[in-house]
């Protein structure tokens, strides 16, 4: 089946069409730029295409990929749409685009500012340009609804929780739920005989431990700030840090936002780039600053993984994915020596091929617990989801 997946940001909005048959991508693209001057990137089948356009806003940008699936032959042969959506609240799993949803996903909005109002336009107008077409919201948070009370509740009064629902939920679901099947088809395992703890490591990075095929801790929060030291992010932070700046300095609410999301982070420590490859790279020519930010960042995530790790019987495997768990050697190579506690042996040439050559697993034969690098496909995910639930109301 083919499915028209699609993430829209803020001024953002991606695109894919998936064959779910054979897990291919036929087409992929984004249109940038949203309510300035629309940007326009994607390949398909017939060709390639860049341009700038008028966008003023989703709409226009959802017709432009409509326009170029068209030219590309494509359009009429998706039969449903797969949306990403980061926060989903109350929702456990993946859920069918009604009305009530688009609501409720507006109501949230707080909850992710800079995600839920994008994500309810652009569903909105995705119902609108292909009104015949099955559409599935499959949110980033849905994976982590099977977390225990202990693991989501924050150390504040119940009744913030009761009354607001300050609670962890979890981000990066999708790519914790696709890696952590993939772990067990790759070790021929069920997914109920395996305790993983999945690292997910971007310009976002979280960590989840999971248990039989369940998620029962993560390191993301009430919100994608909480947790590791990320791109330009701070990660988990003394909250007395803000009321000193705010006295100290007499900053307020947005500046401070401002520092803890994209002033932080790599970037922040290194005082020098939030991209791990310039970070890497400049901190083995000698470069202070970006010494300092990897170690604080691998530094970090392994305290996050001793940490979640506990929420385990045991541990079976590491899984490493997303842009830096994928392609870091050194991320990896210091985050296992870091652990070194729990027993990891790095294998230095499997590390190095990223584990192409060893079904993998980048540890050496006969290390317990194993350490793996998993491609991550949120985008096949969602179309998977959305495939499944089309032929449902076929
Ligand atoms: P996003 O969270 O935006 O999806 P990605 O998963 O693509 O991000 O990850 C982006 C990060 O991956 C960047 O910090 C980038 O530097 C890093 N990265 C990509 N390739 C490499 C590489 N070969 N070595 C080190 N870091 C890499």
């Amino acid at each position: 089946m083919r499915i028209l997946v699609l993430n829209c940001g803020s001024s953002s909005v991606k695109f894919a069409v998936i064959d779910t048959e054979n897990k291919e991508s036929l087409s992929s693209g984004l249109v940038e730029n949203i309510g300035v001057n629309g940007h326009f990137k994607a390949k398909g089948p017939e060709g390639k295409a860049e341009f700038h356009f008028d966008c003023p806003t989703h709409k226009e940008a959802v017709v432009e990929v409509q326009k170029f699936l068209t030219a590309q032959k494509l359009i009429n042969t998706i039969e449903a749409v797969g949306h990403r959506v980061v926060h989903g609240g109350k929702y456990i799993k993946s859920e069918p685009v009604t009305q009530e949803l688009i609501d409720y996903i507006r109501s949230i909005i707080l909850f992710a500012p800079q995600h839920e109002g994008a994500h309810a336009t652009g569903i909105e107008v995705a119902k609108e340009i292909f009104p015949g077409l099955p559409q599935l919201a499959v949110f980033d948070t849905a994976f982590h609804q099977t977390m225990p009370r202990k693991a989501f509740l924050y150390g504040i009064p119940y009744s913030y929780y009761e009354d607001l629902k300050i609670r962890r939920y979890g981000f990066h679901g999708t790519s914790h739920r696709y890696v952590s099947a993939e772990a067990a088809r790759i070790l021929n395992k069920k997914p109920e005989e395996l305790n993983l703890i999945t690292a997910h490591l971007g310009n976002g990075s979280s960590c989840s431990a999971i248990h039989a095929g369940k998620c029962v801790d993560t390191t993301m929060g009430f919100t994608p700030l909480d947790g590791l030291v990320m791109g330009t992010r701070s990660g988990s932070l003394d909250p007395a840090i803000l009321f000193f700046l705010n006295k100290k300095l007499g900053y307020d609410i947005d500046r401070l936002n401002k520092l803890v999301n994209k002033e932080s982070g790599l970037l922040g420590l290194s005082g020098l780039s939030n991209d791990m490859r310039t970070i890497t790279q400049k901190a083995a020519e000698g470069h202070t600053g970006a010494q300092i930010a990897l170690e604080v960042f691998c530094y970090k995530l392994a305290r996050e993984i001793g940490g979640i790790t506990m929420a385990l019987p045991r541990l079976d495997a590491l899984v490493f994915t997303g842009g830096i768990g994928e392609n870091s050697r050194v991320v990896r190579e210091t985050t296992l020596e870091n652990l070194a506690i729990l027993g990891f042996k790095i294998d230095h040439q499997r590390n190095e091929d990223n584990g192409a050559n060893s079904n993998h697993i980048i540890t050496a034969e006969g290390s317990t617990p194993l350490a793996m690098v998993v491609p991550t496909n949120e985008e096949l995910l969602i179309a998977l989801d959305t495939a499944e639930y089309a032929k449902s109301v076929k």
